[in-house]
């Protein structure tokens, strides 16, 4: 008996719980089946950055398939087409997957279900994207947590009641011979399918993900998890993990990521630096669970895909001036550490989280303009793209969404500069023609008198941006905006 395993955002072989079952339905019978569907590739959120990266990860998880005797079924087509075409060829018994929480996933999952309800063929749906599925973590009276941190307590509490389950791993799975078929393809080059890519991005896939949640969970390696608590909130520090976009495709298992901490957790004893340690994990192990959560509020609240999560926010009047927007996408805003940060997302696909906030911010706060705009462009160029989570930050940064920062806290470019990036490495790193700049003036280079500007070579308004915006006065404006919505709110 054949089932099929029809990956989507699990492209891994360990702890993969729809694989497995696939295989244990068909006594190792598998077809390891990824689709490439124009609905997606076509899609105008969809990036070069995170199809280079599945592309590589689809090579990855094709090459350790091999070694176990099977290989990846590639097709390319309309998901339902593939999948009768596929059903029909092989006489399959069975599909499985692992679910996605996108509603543009949740509709064709449901089309998926009946056209095999129609062929007469068994599902298996798992879920493992997320550590606690969207319906585990309930209120007292089964309603699903709006606000982070009551969420985050309901959650932490499970996941110590739920220990021996979560501590399971699944290991890769046999596999019999794979026939070949006229229709399967080689795996495409990012270039066979229009992408042209300009970013810098790391390998995507299961093996290069395994080792840099290794080394991240590695005490003794030089940036280690122990460090997370402190370090963090530092752009120019390598402190946080950067496996976001092995956990965006599924090449790591977010379980997988939990256990280790977990695991480490265990294995803290009373040395000097445990404290620090034990805080750093339990920082981290709350990083993923505001994933989950992220994943929870769109599934129970889809809406915030279009919408403010609080609908009096809809009715913000956005200045949305395209001169503004397209100053804030190139990075030449005027603003140090807005420029760094949209400048590290046009070389590498990827920002640090602090650097997130603050662009999110400066787009909403200090352009006035639509959270909405920055959400897509993010999706657009992030190699780490992720609907739940994405939408979550920028709504968190705009103020519109749950647990919103309140919108009278408006973070300041300049100050948020020198508490995070303190000498300016960020900045530097990012933007060479403020190599020569003093530390004093890193921030706000506008401030440097004529003769400090022809000292260190930089003469703002030729060689940097002016600032583009006023801080202090679109502060005010933004205030104002907010506040002619929000009497309903407070
Ligand atoms: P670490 O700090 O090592 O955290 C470990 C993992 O926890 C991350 O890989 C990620 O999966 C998860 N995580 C961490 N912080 C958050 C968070 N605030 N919300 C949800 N999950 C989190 N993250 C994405 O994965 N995809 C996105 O598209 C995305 N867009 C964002 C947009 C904005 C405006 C903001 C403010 C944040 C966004 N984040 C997004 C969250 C966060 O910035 C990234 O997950 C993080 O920077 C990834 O780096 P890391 O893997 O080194 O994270």
């Amino acid at each position: 008996m054949i089932w099929i395993h029809w990956f989507r955002r699990d492209l891994r072989l360990r702890d993969n719980p729809a694989l497995y079952t696939a295989a244990i339905r068909s006594n190792g019978h598998v077809i390891p089946l990824f689709i490439l569907d124009d609905a997606i590739l076509r899609a105008p959120r969809t990036g070069a950055a995170r199809i280079a990266f599945m592309i590589d990860a689809l090579r990855d998880l094709d090459a350790s398939l091999r070694a176990r005797g099977s290989r990846l079924v590639v097709r390319r087509g309309r998901t339902l087409d593939v999948i009768r075409d596929l059903v029909r060829e092989t006489g399959a018994a069975g599909v499985a997957w692992n679910r996605d929480y996108t509603p543009f996933a949740r509709r064709r999952d449901a089309q998926v279900e009946a056209l095999l309800r129609d062929l007469n063929v068994e599902t298996s749906i798992s879920e493992e994207a997320v550590i606690l599925g969207p319906d585990d973590v309930r209120t007292g009276d089964g309603r699903p947590y709006a606000v982070y941190t009551p969420y985050w307590r309901r959650w932490r509490a499970l996941v110590e009641q739920r220990r021996d389950e979560l501590q399971h791993e699944l290991e890769p799975p046999l596999f019999r011979q794979v026939s070949d078929h006229d229709a399967d393809l080689a795996i495409p080059d990012a270039a066979d399918l229009g992408i042209t890519l300009s970013q810098h991005i790391p390998p995507g896939g299961e093996t290069p993900g395994n080792a840099r949640l290794a080394s991240f969970v590695d005490l003794g390696a030089a940036h280690s998890i122990a460090g997370y608590a402190d370090g963090r909130d530092l752009p120019a520090e390598p402190a946080t993990s950067r496996l976001s976009p092995y956990l965006r495709f599924g090449c790591v298992a977010p379980r997988a990521a939990l256990r280790a901490a977990l695991r480490l957790l265990d294995r803290v004893d009373d040395g000097q630096n445990a404290e620090r340690t034990v805080r750093s994990i339990e920082t981290w192990i709350g990083e993923l669970a505001w994933r989950d959560f992220y994943y929870q509020i769109m599934w129970h609240y889809p809406h915030v895909l279009q919408r403010s999560f609080k609908p009096q926010y809809d009715a913000l009047s956005w200045e949305n001036d395209l001169a503004l927007f397209d100053a804030w996408k190139k990075g030449r805003t005027g603003y140090p550490i807005v420029d760094a940060a949209m400048r590290q997302l046009n070389q590498e696909a990827w920002m640090h989280n602090r650097a997130r906030m603050i662009v999110a911010s400066f787009l909403t706060k200090d352009l006035l303009i639509d959270w909405r705009w920055g959400e897509r462009h993010f999706m657009q160029q992030l190699v780490d793209g992720d609907h739940a989570a994405n939408n979550g930050g920028w709504q968190w940064s705009a103020g519109t969404g749950t647990d919103a920062q309140p919108y009278f806290r408006i973070f300041n470019p300049v100050s948020q500069g020198q508490k995070f990036d303190p000498q300016g490495m960020y900045v530097r790193r990012y933007l060479p023609e403020l190599a020569q700049v003093a530390d004093r003036y890193v921030h706000a280079p506008w401030t440097m008198p004529p003769a400090e500007q022809r000292r260190c070579g930089v003469v703002i308004g030729r060689d940097y941006p002016a600032p583009i915006v006023d801080h202090a006065e679109r502060r005010m404006r933004a205030l104002a905006l907010y506040r002619a919505v929000s009497s309903v709110a407070l």
